[in-house]
C-alpha cells in the first residue's frame, strides 16, 4: 500500500489530490487502512474538524466500528449493532443523503460536536447485507463541502466492493468445506455398503450352514431312530416271543417317545429344508373333495377315539385346485390333528367354499375345544412356540406344527389364518389361491 503520508497536503485539494487518494484506494484491501486513509485526507485537504468512520470489522458483519477517526476521543470498544435499528447512528445509515445536524449531541457515544455535524452513508444497504459503513464529518462551514461527498462516494464504492468480495471468497470457503464434507460422507456410505454387502454374505453363509448341519444331523438321527423303532416293533409283535405285560408296557413307551422324536426330527427336517429353499413344489391339478376325504381316513383312528362328531361339508361342484396336493394335505392333517388334540367334547367341521372374485378356495377347521387367548394368538405361529410351553402341560406336540403350516401356505401363494375365543372353540381357516403361481 502506498503511505498516507504520500498524499498531498494543501487544504482546497488538487485533481492530483483526488487522484492519488483514489489510487491508494485501489492498491488498498482492507477496510481498516482505506478508512484511516480517508479520514486523513479529509483532515487535511478539507475544512473538517471532527471525522468519525464506521464499518463492520473483519470478524462480524452485524455490527459497525470505529475503524479511524479524528477529533473524536473516547471511543474504543464502541460498537454499534445493526439490530438496534432506533439508535440514531443506525437510522443514518439508511438515509440516501447526507445529512446535518446541528452542534450538541448527535448519538450518546459520540462527543457532542462544536459546529454542527454531517452524517454521510457509505453505500447503500442491500438484502441480506449491510450497508459498508458510515462517515460523520464536522465542519466550522453549515455547507458540505463537493470534496467529502466525492469522497464518501468513492470510500463507499470501494468498501462495498471490498466487503463483496470477502463474502466472496467466505462463500466459496464454505462451498468447498461442504463439498469435503459431501465427499467424505459418500466415501463412508460406500465403506458402510461395502461392509454390510459383506456382512450380508457373511450371514447368507451362516445360515445356509445352519440349515446344512440341521439337515445333515437330522438324517443322521431318523436313521438309527428308525432302526430303534422298528425293533421295537418287533418285540411288541412277540417275533422273539410274546414278551410279559411289564416289559411290554417298556416296550410301548420307547414306541410312543421314539415316534415323538421322529415327528420332531421330521418337523424340524420340514423347516430347514424350506428355509435352505430346498423343498421343491410339485404342482398339479387336484380337487379337494377327494383330498380331504383322504386326510379324513388317514386320521381316522384318531376321529374314532376322540368320539367327536367330525363332519366334512365339502361343495362337490368346487373348482379343481392347480397346486401342491402332498403339501396342502400337510397342512390339512396338522390342522385337524390340531382340532383333536385341542377338542374334549362337541365336534369339529371341516368345510370348503370358494371366491370367484379372487380366485380363492377356503378350508376351514372349526373345532368346539379350548380355544386361544388373543394375547397368544401370534406367537403360536411362531417356531416351538404353544399356547402352554410348560413342561408340565397336559397336551403333547412339539410346537413346530403350525410355523411349518404358515410356511407351506406361503409357498402356495396362500395364508392360515385364525378366529378363537377361549372356552369356546377355533376356527383355522386355509386361503388357497386356485392357482399357485410357479416359483
Ligand atoms: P403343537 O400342536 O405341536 O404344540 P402347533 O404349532 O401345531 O404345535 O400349535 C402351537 C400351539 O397352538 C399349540 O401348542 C396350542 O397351544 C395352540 N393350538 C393349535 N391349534 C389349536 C386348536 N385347534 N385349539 C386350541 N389351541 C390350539
Amino acid at each position: 500500500m502506498s503511505s498516507i503520508a504520500a498524499l498531498s497536503t494543501p487544504l482546497t485539494p488538487s485533481p492530483e489530490a483526488r487522484l492519488a487518494f483514489s489510487e491508494l484506494l485501489l492498491g488498498c484491501d482492507e477496510a481498516r487502512t482505506c478508512a484511516e486513509a480517508a479520514v486523513s485526507w479529509l483532515m487535511r485537504h478539507t475544512q473538517a474538524e471532527q471525522v468519525l468512520c464506521l464499518a463492520p470489522d473483519e470478524s462480524d458483519s452485524h455490527c459497525l466500528v470505529p475503524l479511524a477517526s479524528s477529533g473524536m476521543p473516547g471511543l474504543e470498544g464502541f460498537v454499534l449493532a445493526l439490530h438496534e435499528t432506533r439508535h440514531p447512528l443506525v437510522e443514518a445509515l439508511q438515509w440516501n443523503e447526507p445529512r446535518w445536524h446541528p452542534p450538541g449531541p448527535f448519538a450518546p457515544e459520540l462527543p457532542p460536536s462544536r459546529g454542527g455535524l454531517y452524517t454521510l452513508s457509505l453505500g447503500r444497504a442491500s438484502p441480506g447485507a449491510p450497508p459498508p459503513g458510515l462517515l460523520l464529518v464536522s465542519s466550522g462551514s453549515a455547507e458540505l463541502s463537493s470534496d467529502v461527498k466525492w469522497l464518501a462516494t468513492h470510500l463507499g464504492t470501494h468498501l462495498t466492493r471490498l466487503y463483496k468480495g470477502r463474502q466472496l471468497t467466505r462463500l466459496e470457503a464454505a462451498s468447498s468445506e461442504l463439498a469435503a464434507r459431501v465427499n467424505a460422507a459418500t466415501e463412508e456410505l460406500a465403506t458402510q455398503n461395502e461392509l454390510l454387502r459383506r456382512q450380508a454374505i457373511q450371514l447368507e453363509q451362516a445360515s445356509a450352514a445352519k440349515s446344512q448341519f440341521l439337515a445333515n444331523m437330522s438324517h443322521e438321527l431318523r436313521t438309527p431312530l428308525n432302526a430303534i423303532l422298528g425293533y421295537t416293533n418287533m418285540l411288541l409283535q412277540g417275533v422273539n416271543g410274546e414278551p410279559p405285560p411289564a416289559q411290554r408296557r417298556s416296550l410301548s413307551r420307547i414306541d410312543s417317545n421314539g415316534r415323538h422324536l421322529l415327528e420332531i426330527i421330521n418337523e424340524i427336517l420340514d423347516i430347514t429344508r424350506i428355509e435352505a429353499g430346498r423343498m421343491p413344489l410339485h404342482l398339479s391339478e387336484f380337487r379337494l373333495p377327494e383330498l380331504i376325504q383322504e386326510v379324513m381316513a388317514e386320521l381316522d383312528p384318531i376321529i374314532v377315539r376322540s368320539k367327536l362328531a367330525v363332519s366334512a361339508a365339502v361343495d362337490p361342484h368346487l373348482p379343481a385346485v392347480h397346486s401342491d396336493r402332498q403339501k396342502v394335505k400337510q397342512i390339512l392333517v396338522n390342522l385337524l390333528s390340531n382340532a383333536l388334540k385341542f377338542t374334549h367334547e362337541g365336534s369339529i367341521k371341516v368345510k370348503t367354499s370358494y371366491e370367484v372374485a379372487t380366485a380363492t378356495l377356503h378350508i376351514s377347521v372349526t373345532d368346539t375345544g379350548i380355544g386361544i387367548d388373543p394375547a397368544h394368538q401370534e406367537k403360536i405361529w411362531e417356531d416351538f412356540q404353544q399356547v402352554d410351553n410348560s413342561p408340565t402341560r397336559p397336551y403333547g406336540g412339539t410346537g413346530l406344527g403350525l410355523s411349518i403350516c404358515r410356511r407351506l401356505a406361503a409357498m402356495l401363494d396362500g395364508r392360515v389364518a385364525l378366529e378363537s375365543a377361549v372356552g369356546q372353540g377355533s376356527t383355522f381357516t386355509l386361503y388357497l389361491p386356485r392357482r399357485a403361481r410357479r416359483p
